[in-house]
């Protein structure tokens, strides 16, 4: 008889609830479940076709090993598999040192999942060496909301979207990349016509369709224009001087940076007319409670951490934030990139907030996990942890979850890394991707459907996964395979903690550990348990102990986490793109998602309805720029740099300035002749939050002789 289980949907970081049907062996059909907050029983195209990818197509069954590189991956036992990972890695380790070894993890694990694996480097193993995926999308947005606001925590609600006077989206284009978000934002402009849109986008977007003000500011000058319209705040009398003489620091020393930023002077630095600059500064002070919302656009650039910064100044600036409607809301990119910061599994954060860098954190943790210490040396972010593989300093990964071989940029370094390697391990769900050709052993991972565990959405709030069925073929869990190879891994080091360090028997264990070490801490949910998230259903972190829910906003007494309550204003200036279009290369590159298709496209390629809408990647041109290269719509063109050089079809759209192209990320070389968008950009990072520069890269246009 079918029943129906209470789950979520595992691509975008909104974090829709859904209600599984299925038989209790296959998995017969989704809906979104009525009582979720996040999504009230609505599903986007991708959530709505969820049971598609649970039929076993393209799955990795069975723990596999490549007998050398040259050779396909034979079946092997479990036993087998980790015993194998056990001899490689830890010979590494003795041999080179624990930094010999790293792990890259992903946005789409289980919170539970993650705490397992950034243990098992930093309390085990005693490297640093844990990155993820989510260090391309939100480590800027981390890195700047703690140095304005003191805390990586997003202050806004869903229920926000509905209650503000205006909507500035900056970076981001949720009609595609959050559709459920953007139904709120829809649903807004039909209750209040009064309401203002503003979109800051380089691209004429699906989202910025409905904008009362599109911005098609010129790639990477974001903090132009945000001090721009700080700028004729402060000129025209709109900030709010007692929120910021009360509950903020540094604005002084800011304004005067703000002089030079007229709306003229950023008029040309960002390739917008001044009165656009004047308008969206007046709307963002006077239409009521002011929203932003922000994603990669902000977030994947060399300066994105300012970006951020310059942002939540406007906040700061007029007390738009801590109250209904009002506040800078970052929106996360993948399911769980929120579960993973929280529990500190990247290379220079711990467990519940904490800094590698603060030797009083390092105690607690250390405490915590009743070890001497954890190590200080930082571990490598992702884009040097594929260069150390590709020099030799790091000799063997472990990949949970994600795809490099196509998501990082610099495609041929990355890759030449995965060759380089000693030994690399693929921990998966499904087997085809561009990094499994990589991979000396498979893992078959739970998928969609089987898993279980505790995810965390854009706006704090934690849902319970379920799982529905069984686990196909051999697949296990992701925190079951990291805590068996954990234990081996620890008697085969002889190391004496190992059995202290990893008792769990049950993921709801591993949660219980979690709640602990955030006591006190600014997401402290101490009060939270797999029975209280059953009982109340999902709940926003902060739920401490004796709270009877969790809490919709942050700062709404004006006190914020920092060392004096107060926020800070942090000197941000404009600075140009790492690539400037030239004589070689002139256009632009910027790249982006579409509706149906989800990150490398390992699950939503599987599903052909998924295909109707675009079946292909096509490079969007303006039609100018394709007669100065006599370009037909429908050409098939070499899109080039220095790096590398794919072949897709081109589209004319007006609608995107001259001198920019614009290309979907989601295809690899698994479903075209040619690498995908990331093997043209390059990777240079954020000197704060690591994080490269994905969303532009100066490239060339030319007719293929394959037309
Ligand atoms: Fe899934 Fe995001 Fe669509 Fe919701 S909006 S159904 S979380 S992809």
């Amino acid at each position: 008889m079918n029943q129906e289980v209470k789950s979520t949907c595992c691509y975008c970081g909104v974090g829709c609830g859904v209600l599984i049907r299925t038989d209790g062996i296959t998995v017969q059909g989704v809906r979104g479940d009525p009582e979720h907050p996040a999504n009230y029983g609505r599903l986007c195209t991708k959530g709505a076709s969820l049971h598609l990818t649970a039929q076993g197509e393209g799955r990795q069954r069975h723990p596999a090993l490549r007998p050398a590189r040259d050779r396909q991956p034979e079946q092997v036992s479990w036993a087998q598999a980790l015993d194998t990972a056990v001899d490689r890695f830890a010979g590494i380790i003795r041999e080179h040192g624990p930094d010999s070894v790293a792990f890259y993890i992903s946005g789409q694990l289980m919170t539970e999942d993650y705490y397992v694996f950034n243990k098992l480097a930093k309390g085990l193993i005693g490297t640093n060496n844990v990155d993820t995926n989510s260090r391309l999308c939100m480590s800027s947005a981390v890195a700047g909301y703690k140095q304005t606001l003191g805390a990586d925590a997003p202050p806004c609600c869903y229920e926000d979207i509905g209650q503000a006077g205006v909507i500035l989206i900056a970076g981001a284009n949720p009609a595609l990349a959050h559709p459920i978000v953007f139904r709120y934002i829809e649903d807004a402009r039909a209750a209040n016509p009064a309401l203002k849109i503003i979109v800051v986008d380089p691209r004429r977007s699906e989202t910025a369709e409905i904008a009362d003000l599109h911005l098609p500011i010129l790639p990477g000058s974001d903090i132009a224009l945000f001090n721009g319209m700080l700028h004729v705040m402060l000129a025209e009398g709109l900030v709010d001087g007692d929120y910021i003489a009360r509950h903020t620091n540094g604005f002084d020393e800011l304004a005067g940076n703000l002089a030079e930023y007229t709306p003229q002077r950023v008029a040309g630095l960002c390739g917008i007319p001044a009165s656009s600059i004047v308008r969206a500064a007046r709307w963002f002070a006077t239409q009521g409670p002011a929203l932003s919302l922000y994603c990669q656009g902000l977030n994947q650039s060399a300066h994105g951490t300012h970006n951020n910064a310059a942002l939540i100044h406007l906040h700061l600036a007029t007390g738009q934030i801590g109250k209904p409607g009002a506040g800078p809301f970052s929106l996360t990119g993948q399911p769980n990139a929120m579960g993973g910061r929280e529990v500190g599994g990247l290379a220079n954060l711990l467990s519940a907030h904490r800094d590698l860098a603060n030797p009083e954190h390092r105690a607690e943790v250390a405490a915590l996990w009743g070890i001497p210490d954890v190590p200080a040396k930082p571990g490598k972010a992702a884009v040097d942890l594929f260069k150390a593989l590709e020099s030799g300093e790091i000799k063997a990964v472990w990949i949970a979850c994600t795809n490099p071989a196509q998501s990082l940029p610099n495609q041929a370094s990355v890759r030449a890394g995965l060759a380089r390697a000693e030994f690399v391990v693929l921990q998966e769900t499904f087997a085809d991707t561009d990094t499994a050709a990589y991979a000396d052993l498979l893992l078959p991972a739970t998928g969609w459907g089987e898993k279980h565990g505790t995810v965390t959405n854009s706006e704090r709030r934690i849902t319970r996964v379920q799982p529905a069925v069984a686990p196909l073929g051999e697949a296990r869990h992701d925190w079951q395979i990291v805590v068996d190879f954990a234990r081996r891994l620890g008697r085969k080091l002889q190391n004496p903690a190992v059995d202290r360090l990893f008792p769990y028997e049950t993921v709801e264990s591993i949660f219980a550990e979690h709640c602990v070490t955030t006591r006190g801490r600014d997401l402290d949910i101490s009060g939270l348990s797999y029975s209280v998230l059953e009982q109340q259903g999902p709940q926003q972190w902060p739920f401490p102990e004796g709270a009877s829910q969790g809490q919709q906003r942050l700062y709404a007494d004006g006190r914020f986490p920092t060392a004096d309550g107060r926020a800070r204003f942090i000197a941000v200036a404009h600075q140009a793109t790492v690539e400037v279009p030239g004589k070689e290369h002139p256009l632009s590159l910027l790249s982006g998602r579409l509706r149906d298709q989800w990150h490398g496209m390992s699950r939503t390629g599987i599903v052909p309805r998924l295909f109707n809408l675009d079946d292909e990647p096509l490079l969007a041109m303006h039609p100018c720029d394709m007669r100065h290269r006599q370009l037909d719509d429908g050409d098939l063109v070499r899109l080039f740099n220095g790096r590398g050089e794919i072949v897709v079809r081109v589209a004319s759209r007006p609608g995107l300035a001259r001198g920019r192209v614009w290309m979907p990320m989601h295809w690899g070389s698994r479903f075209m002749n040619s690498a995908g968008v990331n093997a043209l950009v390059g990777d240079a990072v954020d000197p704060y939050s690591q994080q490269p520069e994905l969303k532009h890269a100066a490239v060339e246009v030319a007719k293929s002789e394959l037309n």
